[in-house]
């Protein structure tokens, strides 16, 4: 890597073209560091704008944003928020029995579940570790 001096021709962003031009550097914060440069195309002094790394900076700090986890929530997880925020005594599941959304039932096999979705004759049981559709009403 050449090495950077005031004088020395180096590519920025100016921001009175809005474009990365060659500028000629005017000061150094320090051997590595730009501190002022001078743009060749309409002569203005300006703070150094290294075009690759403020775009990359840009790009590193949107993925990071992305990446905030959305709330991906499991079965259980669901089942229990479900559970907790019902007071509904529990139901002996049975497939002639009626069931509604929100009815809490208490299948032999899965254990305690909510009810969260009623289409005709089947329902939408959330269940501590699956959510089974089942039959009622019949
Ligand atoms: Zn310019």
């Amino acid at each position: 890597m050449s090495q950077l001096t005031v004088g020395k021709d180096v590519l920025s962003y100016c921001t009175k073209c809005k474009l990365n031009l060659g500028h000629i550097i005017v000061a150094m914060k320090d051997v590595k560091h730009i501190a002022k440069v001078k743009c060749n195309t309409c002569g203005t002094l300006q703070a150094y704008k290294d075009p690759s790394i403020s775009s990359k900076q840009n790009k590193t700090r949107t993925k990071k944003t992305l990446m905030t986890p959305s709330k991906i929530i499991s079965v259980s997880e669901l089942w229990m928020e479900k559970m907790s925020s019902t007071k509904k005594k529990s139901t002996p599941y049975a497939m002639d029995a009626h069931f509604v959304k929100g009815d809490i039932i208490d299948h032999t096999k899965f254990g305690p579940g909510i009810v969260e979705k009623v289409v005709d004759d089947k329902i939408e049981v959330i269940f501590r570790h699956e959510i089974k559709t089942l039959v009622h009403n019949k």
